[in-house]
């Protein structure tokens, strides 16, 4: 099986101001499509190459471990955008938030503070747990919840340079903070199950 570039749910200047329509397209047409262009030489002719991405995921290491989860963590990074602005969570999951942060305000905040606090590339989680309960979790470049036993991954923001530095410089606080206002989060609820 060959892995595709999946398309983006919407036009690549829909972002904008968030992220621009020059980000979108490197981070998705170059940077996510070479890590399916690696994933797919790396699994050819092997006892992978039937398995799906969250199957190598659970058991390849070393470079197929990195090319598939980024594979993975793109798209369904990019799938979770949307050209709306400023939608807000609601019911079950709006409830999960602020029993566990406060309020959604303070959710954002510190999920950013977190994805600031990564060191180097990486990436910051919503995820829901394996007691059910929501929890925000940093991991360090491909790293991917997939791995955690029974984690449920919700929402993610790419702090790796390459996701904000055409448009934010060294100011990834700037650059994370922004994207809030293109969650679909009729999405990250459907996730939420
Ligand atoms: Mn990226």
């Amino acid at each position: 099986m060959s892995f595709q570039l999946p398309d983006l749910p919407y036009a690549e200047d829909a972002l904008e101001p968030a992220i621009s329509a020059k980000t979108v397209f490197f981070h998705h047409n170059k940077h996510e499509a070479a890590y399916l262009s690696n994933t797919n030489k790396l699994i050819e002719g092997t006892a992978f190459e039937n398995d799906s991405l969250e199957d190598i995921i659970r058991k390849a290491d070393g470079a197929l471990f990195n090319n598939a989860a980024q594979s993975w963590n793109h798209a369904f990074y990019f799938r979770q955008f949307t050209a709306e602005k400023g939608l807000m969570p609601e019911g079950r999951l709006k409830e999960k938030i602020e029993k566990k942060w406060g309020s959604f305000e303070h959710f954002k905040d510190e999920f950013v503070i977190n994805g600031v606090g990564q060191f180097g590339s990486g990436w910051v989680w919503l995820i829901k747990n394996k007691n059910n309960e929501l929890e925000i979790l940093k991991t360090a470049n491909a790293g991917n919840p997939l791995t955690m036993e029974g984690c449920v991954p919700l929402l993610t923001f790419d702090v790796w340079e390459h996701a904000y530095y055409l448009d934010y410089q060294n100011r990834r606080g700037d650059g994370l903070h922004a994207l809030w206002d293109i969650i679909n989060w009729r999405e990250i609820e459907k996730r939420f199950v």
